[in-house]
C-alpha cells in the first residue's frame, strides 16, 4: 500500500505489545490506527468534545474507536476493495476531523489525520468528485472575479440553489459564504521592511485564504493590534518570482479533500517565503486556526523535511503570540473597557480547543477590564469546513450544532458573539445568530483610544 503521508512518526508504535493488534497493511499507517486500545471512553455520555459525529448518532461505529475497527477489519483483509467498502467511507465521511479524539483519546488517536490518508486513498482509487474539486479549489475559484456575483446570485435564488442542489450534492439549505468587497492588500515595500536588530519586536503576519477574500477586517484589525503594542508587522507575501499576483495559502482546502499532492505544492510555496523568516528568528503569526495549526501539525506529515519542523516551532496564533509575549514582557498594551458591551460569548474552533489554545484567547478576554464573557462548551460547530454545506451532511450539521452551540446563543440574543473559525463564523451566522467577531476584531476594539 503506497502512502501519501509521512507516517514515520509512528514507526515503533504498538512494537513489542502481543496486544497492539497491527493490521497486516498500510505499514506505519496501520499502526497509527492501531494506537486505539479498544476501550471505549469515546463512546461515553459527556465525556469532553469528542467525537461530535458519535454524540449526535449514539451509533458505536461513529465514534473514533468505531472507525478504528472498520478500518483494521479493512487493512486485515485479503481483498484490495475492502479499504473502500462503503460501510467504511460512510463511517469516515461523517468524522469532521475536529482532532477531539486527538485531544480527549486516553492514546491520541489521531482519526484527523487518518481520514486525511483515507481520502487521499480513495481519491487515488476511485478519483475525485467534481464537489470535491470544488472544494480543494477554493483558493483558485477565489481569484475569479465572477465568484462573488455568482454566490450572491446562488443565495438569492431558491431555483439556482435547488439545481446545485441536484446536480452537485451542495445543500440549498445553506447560505454559500460570498468574499467580502475587497480582498485583503499586501502593504508595498515589506522586503524592503526588514530589519536584523530587535527582532523581538518584528513579527510576521501570515493571512490565510480565508480571512484574505472574506474577512480581511480580522487581518487589518491583527496588523493594527500588533502595531499599537510596538511590534513592526510584515506581512507575508508571495515572491516576486512564483506568481506574485496568487495569494499564499496553506493548502488546507486541499488537504482536508484529498488532494494532498495539491496541499504539498502549496505547503512548499508558502515555507520557501517564511523560512528566511523563521531562520532569522521572526514569529510567525496567523488567524485561522485550521491554517495556522495546519503549520505545526500536517506539514509534518507532508515529508517537508527539516525547514517544515523549524518553521513549526515559531508559527503561532495571535493569542499565543500575545500570551507568549506577555509572558516574556514584551507586550506591555494594556486592554480598555468594551463600551457597550455587556455581555460576550466565545466559541472555540476545534484545532483551536485541540492544542489549548482557547486557553489564550481566555486570557486575553479576562483582561479587558470588566468584560462579562464566557466559553460555550461545545464540541465541533458541525460546519467542518465543506462539511456542513453537502446535502447528505446537512442534517448532521445541524444535529452537531444543536448539541451545545446554537442553544447557548439562543438563550442570550443581546451578546456578543467572537469566534476565529472561518466555519464556525459562517455556521453561527447561517443559524440567524449574526456574524462573529475574530478576537483580533475584539481586542482592537479594546484598545486605548489613542491608538
Ligand atoms: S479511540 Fe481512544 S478512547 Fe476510543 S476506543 Fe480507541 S483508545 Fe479508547
Ligand atoms: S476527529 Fe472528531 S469527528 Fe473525527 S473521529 Fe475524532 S473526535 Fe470524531
Amino acid at each position: 500500500m503506497k502512502l501519501f503521508l509521512d507516517w514515520s512518526s509512528y514507526e515503533n508504535a504498538g512494537m513489542g505489545d502481543a496486544y497492539a493488534d497491527i493490521p497486516k497493511k498500510g505499514g506505519d499507517y496501520a499502526k497509527a490506527v492501531a494506537v486505539c486500545i479498544g476501550s471505549k471512553q469515546c463512546e461515553q455520555a459527556g465525556k469532553g468534545v469528542m467525537c461530535p459525529s458519535f454524540r449526535i448518532s449514539n451509533n458505536p461505529v461513529l465514534s473514533p474507536g468505531g472507525r478504528v475497527k472498520l478500518l483494521k477489519a479493512a487493512l486485515n483483509s485479503d481483498d484490495e476493495a475492502a479499504f473502500f467498502n462503503p460501510a467504511l467511507a460512510d463511517a469516515m465521511a461523517l468524522c469532521v476531523s475536529c482532532k477531539g479524539c486527538k485531544r480527549e483519546c486516553e492514546n491520541e488517536v489521531d482519526m484527523a489525520l487518518i481520514k486525511a490518508e483515507f481520502l487521499a486513498q480513495q481519491a487515488a482509487k476511485q478519483g475525485l468528485s467534481l464537489r470535491r474539486r470544488l472544494w480543494a479549489d477554493l483558493p483558485k475559484w477565489l481569484r475569479w472575479p465572477v465568484l462573488k456575483p455568482a454566490l450572491s446570485w446562488r443565495n438569492r435564488s431558491p431555483w439556482l440553489a435547488k439545481l446545485l442542489e441536484a446536480g452537485l450534492g451542495i445543500s440549498a439549505k445553506v447560505r454559500l459564504p460570498v468574499p467580502a468587497k475587497r480582498p485583503f492588500q499586501y502593504p508595498a515595500g515589506f522586503k524592503q521592511a526588514l530589519k536584523t536588530e530587535n527582532i523581538d519586536k518584528q513579527v510576521v503576519l501570515f493571512v490565510d485564504t480565508f480571512n484574505h477574500y472574506f474577512n480581511p477586517e480580522a487581518a487589518e484589525a491583527a496588523q493594527k493590534l500588533l502595531t499599537a503594542a510596538g511590534y513592526q508587522v510584515h506581512v507575508a507575501m508571495p515572491s516576486a518570482d512564483d506568481e506574485p499576483e496568487r495569494p499564499l495559502c496553506c493548502g488546507r482546502t486541499y488537504f482536508s479533500n484529498g488532494r494532498l499532492d495539491r496541499a504539498r505544492d502549496e505547503a512548499r510555496r508558502l515555507l520557501k517565503v517564511l523560512e528566511p523568516h523563521v531562520q532569522a528568528g521572526y514569529s510567525i503569526v496567523g488567524l485561522e486556526p485550521s491554517c495556522i495549526l495546519s503549520l505545526r501539525d500536517e506539514y509534518l506529515k507532508l515529508g517537508l523535511g527539516e525547514p517544515a519542523q523549524k518553521l513549526a516551532a515559531k508559527v503561532f496564533l495571535l493569542e499565543e503570540f500575545i500570551v507568549k509575549e506577555q509572558t516574556a514582557q514584551r507586550w506591555t498594551l494594556k486592554f480598555q473597557t468594551l463600551s457597550g458591551v455587556p455581555r460576550l460569548l466565545l466559541h472555540g474552533h476545534c484545532h483551536q480547543k485541540a492544542v489549548g489554545a482557547i486557553k489564550s484567547v481566555r486570557k486575553l478576554l479576562k483582561q479587558v477590564p470588566g468584560l462579562d464573557f464566557e466559553l460555550i462548551e461545545a464540541s465541533c460547530c458541525g460546519m467542518a469546513g465543506n462539511f456542513g454545506v453537502e446535502a447528505e451532511h446537512y442534517a448532521h450539521s445541524q444535529a452537531m450544532a444543536e448539541l451545545a452551540l446554537f442553544p447557548a446563543l439562543r438563550a442570550e440574543p443581546g451578546a456578543l458573539l467572537v469566534s476565529n473559525g472561518f466555519s464556525c463564523q459562517q455556521q453561527i451566522e447561517n443559524g440567524g445568530f449574526g456574524k462573529p467577531l475574530h478576537l483580533a476584531e475584539v481586542l482592537c476594539l479594546a484598545l486605548p483610544s489613542s491608538e
